[in-house]
């Protein structure tokens, strides 16, 4: 049996923002057989939304960059046969125009076009006087501007229904998370924006499986209206985000495990309590990281100046011998290579010793 908290009906829930909605499929739509088999796996374990990326964006040329435009009639079958809207990326106009031919029911901006105002203006002036839902990623590094930014270029077009996804943030250091959540970045965006459905989408923050069901839990204790869940049939073969998608039975036990709390606990306050907390507990992982990186930093400075203050010596040593006789002292000028006199230079051999050093 459903469970209240979670809704049948994308319009509906959007409409009223009553219950939670949940955004399943696939990282990368890879094949009709792959998109309709999970759909129909996903269908029997509370779904609102089948998603499915037709484009992908890839850090670096040559990886799957998916299926293209081929995949939208496999994407939109899968939705037929299990009884689902669909929703993919969209980064171009392009993209746009194909999937309301398509019939795509929602479309989902990126984090990697987030980040850019310029695409995300020619999506939204693709989208003027078209009533489809679109979802908004946040952008890949902490802006909430470039958020309220993206939202506020679509709303000026007039897309109506908008939902903002939290998927992290892009990091430079190894962390527990694969893009750390920053909990209270979305808190920002919901406090500018109080009236926006906002969903957590626990599979890119975490990168790994290990950590979904405790972010999704995190998220529905946050006040988060939904999730959004990476899940392939057969994740080990997925082309994209291997490692971090869950087969649907592993999908179905986490929505079965989660708790839905009372909202009625007074959410702003508990959601301000939880930033704070968890806030605390990023920063001391980020500390311990940073702790560890001087650490190694300066062990390699260490052994760099060790190696330099030996090539000075033994510049010094060969000056001195070649210099025999002449004016200046070499040990007293260790630091200034150019007070060496031509001479000092003049073997190449003396040279070669320098760089083997
Ligand atoms: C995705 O949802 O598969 C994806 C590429 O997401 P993001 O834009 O959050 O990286
Ligand atoms: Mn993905």
């Amino acid at each position: 049996m459903r469970p209240p908290q979670l809704v049948d009906s994308f319009s509906i829930w959007l409409e009223t923002r009553q219950g939670k909605c949940l955004v399943a499929g696939p990282c990368s739509v890879e094949s009709e057989e792959q998109v309709i088999h999970t759909a129909v796996a996903l269908a029997q374990h509370h779904v609102t939304l089948l998603r499915g990326g037709i484009w992908k964006p890839r850090t670096r040329p040559g990886a799957f960059e998916g299926v293209g435009a081929i995949g939208l009639p496999w994407l939109k079958s899968a939705g037929e046969v299990s009884g689902l809207p669909v929703t993919t990326e969209v980064a171009t106009p392009a993209h746009v125009e194909l999937c309301l031919k398509a019939g795509i029911d929602a479309l989902w901006v990126g984090a990697r076009t987030t980040v850019n105002p310029i695409m995300v203006q020619e999506i939204a002036n693709s989208l003027a006087g078209v009533d489809i839902p679109v979802l908004v990623k946040n952008p890949i590094n902490p802006d909430v501007d470039l958020w309220l930014g993206a939202i506020e270029r679509l709303r000026g077009k007039g897309v109506q229904r908008i939902v903002a996804v939290h998927r992290g943030f892009s990091t430079h250091t190894r962390r527990k998370y694969r893009n750390p959540p920053l909990w209270d970045i979305p808190s920002k965006l919901r406090q500018q924006m109080p009236d926006l459905p906002m969903i957590c989408d626990p599979s890119h923050i975490c990168g790994t499986r290990r950590f979904i069901a405790a972010v999704s839990q995190d998220a529905m204790d946050l006040g988060f209206d939904g999730l959004m869940i990476e899940s392939h049939w057969s994740p080990e073969t997925a082309l994209t985000d291997a490692k971090q998608q869950l087969t649907p039975v592993q999908y179905g036990r986490l929505i079965r495990e989660l708790i839905f709390r009372q909202e009625t606990q007074g959410p702003t306050s508990e959601m301000e309590l939880r930033n704070l907390s968890r806030e605390i507990e990023e920063i001391e992982g980020e500390l311990s990281v940073l702790l560890t990186k001087r650490q190694q930093v300066s062990r390699a400075l260490e052994r760099y100046l060790n190696r330099q203050s030996s090539l000075t010596r033994t510049w010094a040593r060969i000056c001195a011998s070649r210099c025999n006789g002449n004016e200046h002292k070499p040990e007293e000028e260790e630091e200034s290579d150019e007070q060496h006199c031509e001479a000092c230079l003049s073997s190449s051999e003396d040279r070669q010793q320098m760089i083997e050093m």
